[in-house]
């Protein structure tokens, strides 16, 4: 049996969302069962033990989700990436494209400092977009990325060209 395969059974399909053509992969499935949400968490707290990290920064909303359970694992805080206009403090914001149109990603200003070491997570990389917009924030402040930990990979879309020279890990692939 292939490595995560029990794992990525708990992962469900939705075929059409949120437009036709793309097959939305809902991670609800996977929170829901308590042995998945629990191996997701443990194989990226031991993926990212050693390396000496003081943030994990989420990107909302499912970033949160896996990036707070895996900060406790790992004994250290959360900070937040969120959409335009929801942090409340002075903030840093980066703007990127979408396939159609632009999107806005904020953090607070003084969230991070210079030389903090951080990992980085969200649920999903797909084309690596939102991901790249991210990096640019964290290195905005001066931080050094020593990880980006996802749940799953879509590796035809070849996200990781968009972060190269970066320590990328994620558990379950689809080629
Ligand atoms: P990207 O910027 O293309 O790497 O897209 C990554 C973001 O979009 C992540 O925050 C994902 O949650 C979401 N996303 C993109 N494609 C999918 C998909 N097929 N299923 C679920 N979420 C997706």
């Amino acid at each position: 049996m292939k490595k995560f395969e029990t794992l990525k059974k708990t992962i469900r399909d939705v075929p059409d969302f949120p437009k036709k053509g793309i097959i939305f992969k809902d991670i609800t499935t996977l929170l829901k069962d308590k042995a998945a949400l629990k191996k997701t968490i443990d194989v990226l707290a031991t993926e990212f033990a050693k390396k000496k990290i003081k943030y994990v920064v989420g990107i909302e909303s499912r970033g949160f989700i896996f990036g707070t359970a895996l900060a406790y694992k790992l004994g250290v805080g959360f900070v937040p990436i969120r959409k335009k206009g929801k942090l409340p403090a002075k903030t840093r914001a980066v703007t990127y494209d979408l396939e159609y149109g632009t999107d806005t990603l904020e953090i607070h200003e003084d969230a991070l400092k210079a030389g903090d070491r951080v990992l980085i997570v969200d649920d999903l990389l797909a084309t690596g977009g939102t991901v790249q917009a991210v990096v640019k924030l964290v290195r905005g402040l001066g931080a050094k990325i020593t990880g980006i930990g996802f749940v799953i990979e879509l590796s035809f879309l070849n996200g990781r060209e968009k972060l190269p020279g970066l320590p990328v890990f994620s558990i379950i692939r689809y080629e």
